[in-house]
């Protein structure tokens, strides 16, 4: 299949699964994963109506942002979704619309600090390891209020949601149960199900609005459960080639 249609095919497979679970498809966008992808095929992306890309390494996402910036300006916008370490916050912090994998109260106080210095707010997600696997980065989720209510304190902070990485599974039904204990976690904190009053000051719910989960293998299931952001790589590129990763 070429581009083109591999990407007609998931915003359909989008659709209908709005249309399954009386969504609306408007609620979700499509992050199309571009590591390992050189410029040309971003570009082709770009073209076929793609305006949101991820990266998980800090260094290929400045590097594509800056070649790509002169000519696409602003309408490019790259979401940084892989584990982000504290000494890389300063060179991702203005090139980057979402970071998705915030993951320690150390690296928020780092966000918020060089944030601070830009004079500029960062929306942010919070990772969570939800099928609690050693290899995969997030907290757990009995580590998530409290860093939630940590986050929120920082004035150039702003929690706009949840993020996972579900396991990787040959049959998509099988993540539903952490898709769906997503989804309840975040309800549980926009409606401040959480116990402590002092939410109203520092929080607007309406702000928190990002539930970022599904990959090429499973995002159908976690748009029916809920997913607001899905991360797609494989699904619209092709195999990755990990042996020839510069563009
Ligand atoms: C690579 C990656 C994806 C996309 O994976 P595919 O299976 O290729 O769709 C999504 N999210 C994160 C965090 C990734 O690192």
């Amino acid at each position: 299949m070429m581009m083109e249609e591999r990407i007609t095919d998931i915003l359909g497979r989008i659709e209908a699964s709005c249309k399954r679970s009386g969504r609306n498809s408007s609620e979700v966008t499509l992050i199309a994963v571009s590591k390992t992808m050189p410029l040309h095929m971003i570009e082709e992306a770009y073209r076929l109506g793609i305006r949101n890309f991820g990266e998980n390494k800090v260094q290929e996402l400045v590097r594509k942002h800056d070649d790509l910036r002169e000519v696409y300006g602003h309408n490019i916008k790259w979401h940084q979704i892989g584990h982000l370490q504290r000494n890389k916050v300063k060179q991702v912090i203005d090139k980057t619309v979402l970071i998705h994998s915030v993951d320690s109260i150390r690296l928020g106080h780092m966000i918020e600090q060089e944030a601070s210095k830009k004079d500029i707010v960062i929306d942010v997600l919070i990772q969570i390891n939800i099928a609690k696997e050693d290899t995969k980065d997030g907290i757990s989720t009995d580590e998530l209020i409290p860093l939630f209510m940590e986050l929120i304190r920082l004035p150039h902070i702003r929690v706009r949601g949840l993020m996972a990485i579900a396991p990787y599974v040959t049959n998509p039904e099988k993540n539903r149960e952490y898709f769906s204990k997503m989804r309840q976690l975040f309800v549980d904190i926009k409606t401040k199900n959480i116990d402590n009053g002092l939410t109203d000051i520092f929080f607007d719910p309406s702000s928190f609005n990002i539930l970022s989960m599904g990959m090429s293998g499973d995002y159908e299931v976690a748009v029916e459960e809920g997913a607001t952001m899905v991360r797609v790589g494989t699904g619209i590129f092709g195999e990755r080639d990990y042996s020839d990763a510069r563009s």
